[in-house]
């Protein structure tokens, strides 16, 4: 129960941080676009300000009204002064380029003069400011057509300039980003640590008793046999000898799966490969597997490939793998039938163990294969296990550049299929 517990807060804390690094992102982004209507705002302001300026540095129209009714801003980057004809282009340009180092403007900026009797520009000037950002200057000129003469202002690389302008902002949020990042990943990796130690902890507590309790039988029944008249009393030696033998038994198995515990924890598996009878190997298997088979009536049905039945492979490990899956499908199932098959497909060497049992929902299909991985519907596991049996057969399937499959409908039952490759066969 406690480590159902645990990786639901370990969830829990993992979906709190999740989202409160969501809602800072989102707080980032909506503030580096209010930063950005900021400059977007300053930038329309001191050009306003460098075209006030040269009205007052140049008569440019006659019209006796504000110099805000003779500035248009059609769109984001054109400005359009209204001007009398006569005007010297020349002297404008200047005026215009000062101004707008005045006012700190450094982009670059076309300047032409739109005559509104051929509705085209007659003039174009390009004002290379000092330390003006090119990109390339053969934008041309967006007409807006007018029944007045005017000269437009057209700055084809506001935007850039914008966020060049905010490059300080975009430095410091994805800074603040990648910390954010980097915190997140550290505190994942911690809990992961801690959860995996947590299991690893109630692993030697469970494994503790696996062991106790078998040897303070043995050692009770190892007493018994040391009395003095236990030969006058056969029944009672042959009872405890077989309490012995059973609890052997019993601890072998523990420590088969020690074995397979240290294994998976191998980077290199090192395979002693050789030919053998997988058909054989099966039923060798299913026969050490006699005293679980009869105390769960189980019903096993084998249906085996008559020809070839040869494959070059790691024999023992194969033969805990197939050990693992019988096991796995007689573990899951209520009234266990199971039907083994090996057979050949596409170059492939198969071997299938089919059963009845609970069945894997979908989601955990691909999962269980994880180390520690076990299925849990909310409450605790009924079956003993720690979640490594299916990790080390995919292992060891995996060293010999084979495939596991499983295809399962939960309440129905599952198959586990083995592909052992050509050069395995
Ligand atoms: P364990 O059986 O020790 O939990 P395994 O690695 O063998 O570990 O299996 C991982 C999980 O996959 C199991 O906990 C179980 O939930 C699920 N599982 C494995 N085999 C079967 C099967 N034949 N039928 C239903 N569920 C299975």
């Amino acid at each position: 129960m406690s480590m159902v517990i645990r990786s639901k807060a370990l969830r829990l804390v993992i979906l709190i941080s999740t989202l409160l690094v969501a809602l800072i992102i989102t707080v980032q982004l909506v503030w580096l676009q209010k930063v950005y209507f900021f400059e977007a705002k300053q930038f329309n302001i001191n050009i306003s300000k460098s075209i006030r300026g040269l009205y007052e540095d140049m008569p440019l129209t006659h019209e006796p009204v504000g110099v805000e009714k003779l500035i248009e801003n059609p769109s984001n980057d054109a400005y359009l002064i209204k001007v009398d004809h006569a005007i010297n282009m020349d002297t404008l340009l200047k005026n215009l380029s000062n101004e707008l180092v005045d006012f700190g403007i450094f982009t670059d900026c076309k300047v032409a003069l739109f005559d509104n009797t051929t509705q085209q520009y007659v003039i174009e000037k390009y004002i290379d400011l000092p330390d003006a950002y090119h990109l390339s200057v053969n934008h041309d000129i967006p007409v807006f057509e007018r029944n007045y003469p005017y000269v437009i202002m057209y700055f084809p690389h506001r935007s850039q300039y914008i966020i060049q302008q905010m490059f300080f902002w975009i430095v410091t949020s994805s800074t603040l980003l990648i910390v954010l990042i980097c915190f997140g990943a550290s505190v994942f990796y911690l809990y992961r640590q801690k959860f995996l130690n947590e299991i690893q902890k109630d692993f030697v507590n469970n494994f503790t008793h696996e062991f106790k309790t078998p040897l303070s039988v043995i050692k009770i029944a190892g007493d018994v046999l040391q009395q003095p008249n236990i030969t006058q009393n056969p029944e009672k030696l042959s009872k405890y000898a077989g309490i012995i033998t059973e609890q052997t038994v019993h601890l072998q198995h523990q420590v088969q799966r020690l074995l397979e515990i240290a294994f998976t924890e191998q980077r290199n598996l090192q395979l002693v490969k050789e030919k053998f009878d997988a058909n054989d190997l099966i039923k060798n298997a299913i026969n050490d597997m006699q005293p679980l088979i009869e105390e769960k009536n189980v019903v096993i049905h084998t249906s085996f490939i008559t020809t070839e039945p040869v494959v070059y492979a790691d024999k023992s490990h194969l033969f805990l793998v197939i050990i693992n899956l019988i096991e796995n499908a007689i573990k899951y199932a209520q009234k266990p039938v199971i039907e083994i098959s090996t057979y050949r497909k596409e170059n492939y060497f198969h071997i299938a163990v089919k059963d009845n049992g609970i069945g894997i929902p979908k989601e955990d299909q691909k999962k269980i294969f994880e180390r520690f991985y076990r299925v849990t519907d909310g409450n605790l596991h009924q079956n003993k296990g720690f979640g490594l049996g299916l990790h080390f057969v995919k292992k060891i399937i995996d060293a010999h550049f084979g495939e596991i499959e499983v295809d399962s409908t939960l309440g129905e039952g599952s198959v586990f299929i083995i592909k052992i490759p050509k050069n395995y066969i």
